[in-house]
């Protein structure tokens, strides 16, 4: 899994610092979660071509997350796009595409497929290798944390199958696809000739939320979970009041909750130094790290999580 970050501001941007926007490469497929202003073009900076876009997740509908969408969708019709694009978000996303379809005197050629979330718990996206799930955090409006889990299929295990009598051959691949065989008159399940489950890697971004349990349980044992920190723990008051995490407790929600990395993100503009941000929450768990425009993470089973700089 392959997640670029293209925004890392929180409600104003600064000159080093774009609208909140996140491209994750996973399977087969290229996923942008959230939208702020601009995002088309960091989306060139970083190279990226905006046609390869299959899926577009939206944590909640303030402006910093969603300014960029008009632009990116118009600039999708100009390019010619001519597959759909999948957009998903909460309560009001479908009201918000049929305005910024006819922003303007824009002519949309292709199809915009939006799926409005409204449960507080759900499955948004499942294929074969990965699925998505979306939980409801606690913001000022309503906020979704996504979650992109790889599938990883259980191991075959060869010998039990020759054991059981079966004979190398066609139907082992019937039986590592998921079909039954039947071997001289006795049915085998997939189940008998296969391993315990095995953990896929495991990405949440939290959207903007205060501290919540709700994170705690929807990010357990997270290989990366991309939680924002608007403001440092002098101010906790405040950014409760506006529905914002501080550093250090977005710390407390990475450690009770078991992940790997804790990245910052949405980092307010009255910081210029974003290390102080990433002091106060390794004070409490070790392995964060702020989060910067153009900043890749490579996150693969097993490895550690690799961390390039892509400027
Ligand atoms: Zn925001
Ligand atoms: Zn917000």
């Amino acid at each position: 899994m392959e997640v670029t970050f293209l925004g890392t501001a929180s409600a104003i941007p600064t000159r080093k610092r774009n609208h909140t926007s996140i491209v994750v490469k996973v399977s087969d497929r290229m996923i942008l979660l959230d939208c702020g202003e601009a995002t088309q073009k960091q989306l060139m900076e970083a190279e990226i071509s905006p046609m390869k876009l299959d899926d577009i997740y939206i944590t909640h509908l303030h402006g910093d997350h969603i300014l960029g969408l008009p632009a990116l969708i118009q600039s999708l019709a100009f390019r010619g796009r001519d597959r759909p694009l999948n957009i998903y978000g909460p309560k009001g996303i479908g009201q918000l595409l049929e305005n910024i379809k006819h922003l303007g005197y824009a002519t949309i050629g292709y199809e915009i497929i939006t799926h409005e979330i409204t449960e507080q718990n759900c499955e948004v996206y499942r294929q074969d290798d990965f699925k998505i799930e979306a939980r409801l955090m606690k913001h000022t409006v309503p906020d979704y944390a996504y979650k992109i889990e790889q599938i990883r299929q259980p191991k075959f295990l060869r010998q039990k199958a020759i054991d059981l009598g079966i004979k190398p051959g066609p139907l082992f691949g019937k039986l590592q696809s998921g079909e039954d065989v039947e071997v001289d008159g006795k049915i085998i399940k997939p189940q008998q000739v296969t391993g315990p489950p095995r953990k896929g890697i495991k990405l949440v971004f939290s959207g903007d939320t205060i501290p919540c349990d709700a994170m705690v349980e929807f990010a357990r044992d997270a290989d990366v979970l991309i939680h924002e920190a608007t403001f440092t723990k002098d101010i906790r008051t405040k950014a409760k009041e506006n529905g914002h995490t501080v550093a250090e407790d977005a710390a407390y929600i990475a450690k009770d909750a078991g992940v790997n990395l804790l990245v910052l993100t949405h980092l307010s503009n009255r910081y210029t130094e974003s290390k102080e941000l990433e002091d106060e929450a390794k004070a409490v768990f070790e392995n964060t790290h702020y989060a910067y425009d153009f900043m890749q993470l490579v996150i693969e089973n097993k490895k550690p999580t690799v961390i390039k700089n892509l400027k």
